[in-house]
């Protein structure tokens, strides 16, 4: 008995254990002289993992919603027009973020499960000036992946700034900010980046910056302006010692650790193992009958997996059943599909063992809900992709 159950949940995930260790690691000051290296260090890694030399990174105590908060509430000003480009439950926040700060917000958004056609977007752009369009990387409530450099292409056509919310992507999903010409992305720490929850993470282009710094409305959040948070972020960067509200200590000591072993995966490498093992699940569900959110697997997302419950088959009994075979899995989201499906993550530090352990339980669960399928052709669906 091991006592634990493996999390295989969309975030937080599975952390490795040097990340928790110097999360356990006693306190050090935050203007001590080795705290300060390791906030300057983990800005540079940020530039790295987000393939952005010239972005502007920000660190922050919080989750991912305040990152949506920050990027919106410093770029936008009252009867702004935003545009959402949604794709499942956080456009649909991103938009009300958007508005609480006065935007002019327009939705674009599909049936469950399917994107906005680049066409449509353009339409839109060319109707009028929008100040600025949001993206969802992956929206993880709909597990739909969009690509977004040629909407980032698009909005720069346009001189409209691009925000990505890569919460369930940034380090799992393949992202080149500065290539793509994305003005902001942001994630969260419990996600691909593979730090405990508490850290919200961005990354902010010049154009981005110099928009911020000519507004002519004061910032309508004090915790979040980046006119408070700049000059720290420059400060340790500097590897000078500043305040404004004490950081994270050892949550950015936990997210330096996890930082390097991105970098020392390498980039590109980690994309390619997140794509073989969501490939490998994907396959597996389907050899189990099961179906897909979404049925296309070009706009799968590679970070997680949402699968429908088979007909008659109850979700809660099936999670208990999960849940017995000591994996942890994660309902629906969707507030229109909730009952209908689960999600799986697998994103981060996730290994072979991990997938082929959750594709078992999920077999295992499907027995016990006299649910009728060839025993094991999941896991050997899975063995062949994650083999080759
Ligand atoms: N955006 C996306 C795509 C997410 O998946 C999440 C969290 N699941 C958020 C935003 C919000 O992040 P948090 O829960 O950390 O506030």
């Amino acid at each position: 008995m091991k006592g634990r159950k493996l999390l295989m949940i969309p975030g937080p995930i599975e952390f490795e254990p040097d990340v928790l260790q110097a999360l356990g690691a006693p306190t050090d000051s935050h203007v001590s002289a080795d705290f300060i290296e390791i906030f300057g260090n983990s800005l540079e890694l940020m530039r790295t993992v987000w393939q952005s030399p010239t972005g502007q990174p920000f660190i922050m105590a919080g989750s991912g919603t305040l990152a949506m908060d920050m990027a919106a509430v410093n770029l936008i000003e009252p009867n702004d027009n935003v545009l959402i480009i949604s794709t499942g439950y956080f456009g649909e926040r991103y938009a009300n973020i958007c508005k609480r700060y006065g935007a002019n917000v327009t939705i674009l958004t599909t049936e469950v499960g399917d994107t906005v056609s680049l066409n449509t977007i353009e339409e839109e752009l060319s109707s009028k000036k929008y100040k600025l369009l949001t993206i969802t990387h992956v929206d993880t409530s709909t597990s739909v992946l969009v690509d977004p450099e040629p909407i980032a292409k698009l909005a720069k056509k346009y001189d409209t700034l691009s925000i990505l919310d890569g919460v369930c992507s940034v380090a799992g999903e393949e992202i080149k900010q500065d290539k793509w010409g994305i003005d902001v992305v942001f994630t969260a720490s419990q996600k691909a980046i593979g730090v405990p929850p508490g850290l919200a993470l961005l990354m902010v282009s010049e154009k981005a910056m110099n928009v911020f710094k000519n507004r002519k409305t004061l910032v309508q959040n004090y915790y979040a302006d980046f006119t408070n948070w700049l000059p720290i972020m420059e400060a340790y960067e500097n590897r000078n010692p500043s305040y404004f509200g004490t950081p994270s200590v050892n949550l950015i000591s936990a997210l330096e650790v996890s930082l390097q072993y991105i970098v020392s995966e390498g980039i590109e490498n980690r994309f390619l193992r997140h794509k073989q093992i969501a490939t490998a699940f994907r396959e597996a569900m389907l050899a189990l009958g099961l179906q897909l959110l979404p049925f296309q697997k070009d706009i799968s997302a590679n970070t997680l997996t949402a699968i429908y419950y088979p007909e008659n088959i109850d979700g809660g009994t099936f999670l208990k059943h999960i849940g017995n075979n000591d994996i942890i899995l994660a309902g629906g989201l969707l507030p229109s599909h909730k009952t209908q499906y689960f999600r799986v993550g697998h994103m981060g530090s996730v290994n072979n063992n991990d997938t082929l352990a959750t594709i078992s339980a999920i077999e295992s669960s499907l027995i016990a809900c006299n649910y009728a399928f060839e025993t094991g052709i999941g896991v050997k669906t899975a063995l062949k992709i994650l083999n080759s």
